[in-house]
């Protein structure tokens, strides 16, 4: 079978392995759709990734189990499945007692495509431990390549679920891609007064609208950001909740600076690997409340899924393009033209 894999800066090969064999309480899932995530472009750009590679990439997995190892009791041949971040860790660490397992301490090492264990970007997918990874069915009827957006929309929703948001608050939300994207969307859905999305990307306006954005705005392309805001919430001060989605130090910049109201919530989504400059007396005086989201939990993985099974929720045209394993550098990884584009899926099929 065909893999990807990561032995360094921008060096991702495709290579021949032989198709995986599940030992007791393994199976091999073949790779329906493999989600291209931002952690991997950075994987790829930087060469650093949290464990030794080379390493099979790919952590948003969608798949049909092809083999059931001794002791799988719960899945059989055919089963579709999502293959998520770990469970609740072996070790059984204090986040993962609270039913924290987003903030496992073990989490990371544990994640294959991340921490070490091989990926999905590959015609079959080894599952090495299913009681301590997220495997969860996909219901019948479910859209497969929607049902692969779990990763993004589920980082979203977390985020969103954990801040303050309540019914009828004015909200901003910075970062035009798939997060942001699929947070504009829940937002919509739970009701939130007036959505504004501020990004970079005006070919993506569009669609920020179609999900639910009231206005869009360039931050880079005007005066006084925090002005603008005011005046399109046609309100004195900011935004109740404000939702950092770009992972940008200067977008984090522009939400507590420029579009949180005076004890509003700024919840961090993006993962910023970046310096931030900046001056806190500048805003702490309007206490702002400033938290953190990370990943997402199997329950809210369920929600995500049972939303799109009833048809509550959904992302039209968020895949915008299906390209081969042969093709995931130089449509994917390393693609030159990023205009419109939002979720790329590896179909490894093709
Ligand atoms: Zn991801
Ligand atoms: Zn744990």
């Amino acid at each position: 079978m065909k893999v990807g894999v990561l032995y360094g800066k921008e060096d991702l090969r495709i290579e021949e392995r032989p198709v995986p064999v599940p030992g007791p309480n393994q199976l091999v899932v073949k790779i329906d759709y493999a989600g291209i995530c931002g952690t991997d472009l950075e994987f790829f750009k930087s060469g650093m990734t949290p464990a030794p590679l080379p390493m099979v990439l790919g952590h948003e997995n969608v798949g049909t189990v092809s083999a059931v190892g001794e002791g799988a009791m719960d899945f059989k041949v055919g089963d579709t499945l999502l293959c998520g971040p770990p469970t609740a860790c072996a070790q059984l660490c204090p986040s993962c007692r609270r039913g924290e397992t987003n903030i496992c301490i073990n989490g990371f090492r544990a994640t294959a495509g991340i921490g070490g264990p091989d990926g999905g970007y590959a015609e079959y997918y080894l599952v090495r431990d299913v009681a301590h990874t997220m495997l969860i069915k996909v219901p019948a009827g479910a859209d497969l390549k929607e049902a692969a957006l779990f990763d993004v929309v589920c980082v979203a929703l977390h985020g969103v679920r954990k801040s303050r948001f309540k019914f009828g608050d004015n909200v901003v939300v910075s970062g035009t891609g798939p997060i942001g994207l699929s947070a504009i969307g829940i937002l919509k859905a739970a009701g939130a007064g007036k959505i504004i999305a501020l990004g970079t990307s005006p070919d993506k306006f569009p669609t920020l609208k179609a999900y639910g954005a009231d206005c869009c705005v360039n931050p880079n392309e005007v005066a006084d950001l925090g002005a603008e805001i005011r005046s399109l919430l046609d309100a004195e001060v900011g935004a109740d909740v404000v939702y950092e989605c770009a992972g940008r130090a200067a977008s984090f910049k522009n939400c507590v600076r420029a579009c949180v109201r005076p004890g509003g919530q700024v919840m961090v989504i993006g993962t910023i690997q970046e310096n931030l400059d900046i001056v806190p007396g500048g805003f702490s005086i309007f206490e702002p409340n400033l938290d953190f989201s990370f990943v997402y939990t199997p329950d809210e993985v369920r929600i995500y899924l049972d939303m799109l099974k009833t048809g509550k929720l959904r992302f039209p045209d968020m895949v915008t393009d299906i390209i081969s394993l042969t093709d995931c550098v130089e449509k994917g990884l390393n693609r030159k033209d990023r205009k419109g584009q939002l979720k790329i899926l590896i179909d490894p099929k093709l």
